[in-house]
């Protein structure tokens, strides 16, 4: 793709390409064996009944993070668009970092988010593991052809004789080591003869290429370690860059789509597809390499490695923190995944790298509770008003829509009383210019229930406010013909003290204090921001079921949901503002 790309409108690129690849009737000799497998198995099959093919190549060593979710959101999204199919696959092809605890866990998160690799009862669940002696037979083809050697020079030798940009690399002195030697050294490397580092196959591609990905990569190395599936088989591992085109050409993949990253690879993943199909080891109908702008989210890190410093120095408390943007913690932190799929689809895909605000995250989860949750009143930061003309021991009930645009979800009914909570920022004894809510001799509404006038308050010794006294207007009752009789300029939320239920609740801020905390060369912890959480106790109108998983808007406070995760006690998060506070 030239440059230009970059101003195509967003998500657009991609689909133009995929549907000018249809309308040329690209894919019409493509042929699936409905299994993974080279040439030999691909040549008698069928003609693939899917139009496209593509998949999530995740590695097994870490949990998803958001970023991930636009891959998977790009990925499955063209599949479904197009009459295609996604495959779920496993890049399982390092064996010290991965686990069978993350392919679980990916497993689980990309179910949650709503897709599914099941075509019309097939699984398209693959491992790259699966394919190694694939992979071990394509090596030795392109030893036999000339086209790899084992080298002996030592990691840091290989580094050094690459070359840099500016100057070409120096060729190994086991460049042009005789077919037949390499076949049995990289055969005894197979065998476990050798020791991690001694030896590594190469590619023989051109040292003094200008693109340094070219200049003989190292296609396989020595690695005796045991691998979370295939235990101690392999004693040789395969590079990503050599797999990877493989593993697409295998499952006869259409559309292989990655990030930016990886645009200097692809003139190596095609030489390494060219050369199999070249040998008669692939079929004709190869995969594309394309690559979009990965994403990037102000005031969080998403890279792997910068999250599991988070987690291991508890800067969190693990991969699913509600602060983290894992999906995991996404997901206890209240998102849904209609929500993620929402932000995913906004964001869209383009060529040029950009970040994208919190907020638009934020905005994806609003639009998308909005017109579902139920609304529910809680006091947070509370305070005592006490309504001195209202008697002592009586209440009465009082009725409001659980939501305010759809009456068929019914009518919530809680009591009021001579108690009540009411938000400490709602009293005031000097307020400014334009503060509409309770100062002595203000008149406001107490939200659903009754006009009130603020007649006193008390204070501690050291001057807080710790009580608040009005008296209420008794024919003003929201709801009755009164209700209008006296025009106020406020509308305060209250519950009622000897009715309502205590709850903890967890505040949450951005996790850094900066848009990016990788800019500028600083270490990323320094932008920490130490007050991302606030557990505070309020309390919820009486009737509210708390049970995990349950979400509601909590009236101008927000979107709030109960962890289900939270150990031995209920705690409720909430997920995100009414609006953006984030200045
Ligand atoms: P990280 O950089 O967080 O370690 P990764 O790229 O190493 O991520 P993989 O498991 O290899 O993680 O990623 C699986 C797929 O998700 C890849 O195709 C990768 O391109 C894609 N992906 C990872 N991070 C992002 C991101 N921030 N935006 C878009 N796609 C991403
Ligand atoms: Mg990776």
């Amino acid at each position: 793709m030239s440059a230009s790309n970059s101003d195509v409108p967003v998500s657009n690129f991609l689909r133009t390409i995929i549907e000018n690849d249809l309308s040329a009737n690209k894919f019409q000799n493509k042929r699936w064996a409905g299994r993974p497998g080279p040439l030999s198995v691909q040549q008698d099959a069928p003609r693939d009944s899917a139009r496209i093919r593509t998949r999530f190549p995740p590695e097994p060593n870490g949990y998803l993070h958001i970023g991930h979710a636009k891959s998977i959101c790009l990925n499955f999204g063209l599949a479904r668009d197009y009459g295609g199919e996604c495959h779920l696959r496993f890049d399982d092809t390092n064996p010290e970092k991965e686990e069978q605890a993350y392919v679980d866990s990916i497993i689980d998160t990309v179910k949650w988010l709503g897709f599914d690799w099941n075509y019309d009862g097939t699984e398209h669940l693959y491992f790259a593991s699966d394919y190694f002696q694939f992979f071990y037979e394509f090596a030795l083809a392109l030893i036999e052809s000339g086209d790899a050697y084992v080298d002996e020079q030592s990691p840091e030798q290989i580094r050094e004789n690459r070359g840099t940009l500016t100057a070409p690399g120096v060729d190994s002195p086991w460049r042009n080591r005789p077919v037949e030697e390499t076949l049995t050294l990289f055969r005894e490397m197979r065998a476990g003869k050798h020791p991690n580092g001694s030896l590594c196959l190469r590619a023989k591609v051109d040292m003094k290429s200008p693109n340094i990905n070219m200049r003989d990569p190292v296609i396989y190395r020595i690695r005796h370690e045991a691998h979370h599936r295939t235990g101690m088989d392999w004693p040789i591992y395969p590079m990503y860059t050599f797999a990877h085109p493989l593993e697409d050409a295998l499952e006869m993949i259409t559309h292989s789509i990655c990030t930016l990253e990886f645009e200097d690879q692809r003139p190596f993943y095609d030489w390494v597809i060219d050369k199999l199909i070249a040998l008669g080891h692939l079929p004709e109908q190869r995969p594309h390499q394309y690559e979009f702008a990965r994403l990037n989210l102000n005031h969080v890190v998403t890279s792997k490695r910068r999250l599991k410093r988070l987690v291991d120095d508890h800067f969190v408390e693990g991969w699913d923190d509600p602060r983290m943007p894992t999906i995991m913690g996404l997901r206890r932190r209240g998102y849904t995944p209609e929500a993620i799929r929402l932000f995913c689809e906004r964001i869209g895909v383009s060529k040029a790298d950009s970040r994208i605000d919190y907020n638009i995250l934020e905005q994806a989860l609003r639009d998308d509770l909005d017109p579902k949750v139920d609304r529910a009143v809680a006091v947070l930061d509370p305070i005592r008003l006490i309504i001195t003309n209202y008697p002592e021991g009586q209440s009465e009930l009082c009725q409001a829509p659980k939501h305010p645009h759809n009456p068929e979800q019914g009518l919530r009914e809680f009591p009021f009383s001579r108690e009540l909570w009411i938000e400490r920022e709602d009293f005031m004894e000097n307020p400014p210019k334009k503060y509409f809510r309770l100062f002595p001799d203000n008149l406001v509404r107490l939200k659903y229930a009754y006009i009130v006038k603020c007649t006193g308050f008390k204070q501690d010794e050291d001057g807080n406010v710790i009580e608040v006294y009005a008296e209420y207007l008794p024919d003003t009752k929201s709801g009755t013909p009164g209700a209008a009789s006296v025009k106020v300029k406020g509308t305060i939320t209250w519950v009622s003290v000897p009715h309502a239920d205590e709850v903890e609740v967890k505040l949450y801020d951005r996790l850094f204090t900066v848009e990016n905390p990788d800019a500028g060369g600083q270490d990323f912890l320094e932008f920490i921001n130490p007050d991302s959480v606030k557990t505070v106790t309020g309390f919820i109108e009486p009737g509210t079921t708390i049970t995990p998983g349950a979400r509601w808007q909590f009236e101008r406070l927000g979107y709030f949901y109960v962890d289900g995760e939270a150990q031995d006690k209920t705690v409720i998060n909430r997920s995100t503002t009414l609006r953006d506070n984030w200045v």
